[in-house]
Formats: structure tokens, sequence, C-alpha cells
């Protein structure tokens, strides 16, 4: 189910390629392998073992302050712990908007702040949602500009 999943976003990721030269966002927290679905990075510091998202580098921990980190992929699929819908936004989030948007709660209790992927009022708290990757907004020369988003999880039934 992943792999065509994949598929199907790479080919979508493809087609967009082809209008509009994409940019990639925040290359510190979020990874797309080509052959395996993305993953946000986590930070695990290597002297406290705390893990940290977005990364942090000193160790925030005030015991601890070690630079010395190791990227953790963190869990795909989360729960919705607060959503609302966004009607304004930045100048280079316009031709998006509106937009739901989320704090989700991994399993390693790290708590992300997240644009979701589907309709306006759609999502609700509790909602088990999945990482995905799509256009967040422009950058400043009107160019798309990836990272990652939250979907649905989708239904067994389509895989
Ligand atoms: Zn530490």
């Amino acid at each position: 189910m992943v792999r065509v999943l994949n598929r199907v976003q790479s080919e979508d990721m493809k087609n967009k390629k082809e209008q509009k030269e994409i940019t990639f966002f925040h290359p510190d927290l979020l990874e797309v392998p080509e052959k395996s679905p993305p993953y946000l990075k986590g930070y695990k510091c290597k002297k406290c073992g705390k893990l940290w998202f977005p990364k942090f580098v000193p160790c925030p921990n005030p015991d601890c302050w070690s630079e010395d980190m190791e990227v953790v992929p963190l869990s795909r699929r989360g729960k919705i712990y607060s959503v609302t819908d966004v009607y304004i936004g930045q100048p280079t989030m316009k031709e998006y908007m509106p937009m739901a948007m989320a704090y989700i709660d991994l399993p390693e209790k790290i708590r992300v702040f997240a644009q979701l992927d589907g309709d306006i009022g759609s999502f609700q708290c509790g909602e088990e949602v999945e990482l995905t990757t799509g256009v967040v907004r422009n950058n400043t020369d009107g160019k798309p500009i990836i990272s990652y988003k939250f979907k649905k999880v989708p239904k067994e039934k389509e895989a």
C-alpha cells in the first residue's frame, strides 16, 4: 500500500515539477528517500538520550548541552491534538488558502505543528494522520516550496 501511494506521490511531484521549479524546505527536518516513504528527522542526544524535533544543537536539556546528536526517523503516524482552519495567511501562502493546520502528537511524545493535506473542516481532534509531503507555500520568487504535511490515514481497502 505504501509503495503504491509513494508512486502516486512521486508522479504527482513530477507533474508539478514540469510546471514550476520546486524547492524543498527544511532539509534538516524532513527526509524524502527515493524508494521509501518520507519521514521527519528527530534529533536524539547521544549524551542524555532526549529526543528533539525540530533540530536543536546543542541539546536544550539544561543539564546536558551536548552537541553530539544522531538523526532518528520519527513515526509517520500521529494523532491530532488540536486542529484549526486558517483563512488568512502570509502573501506567499495566499493561493493555498484556506487550509487546515494542526498540532500532531507522535508516539515519541513529540508534538509537531503542520499543515494538513485535505479539506478544511474534515479533521477532528484525536484523529490519526499520516506524514506526507506537499506544497506548503511559495518562496519569495513565487516558486512552490515542498515540506511535510499530514493527511488522513489511507483506508486499507485502497491497498
Ligand atoms: Zn542531551
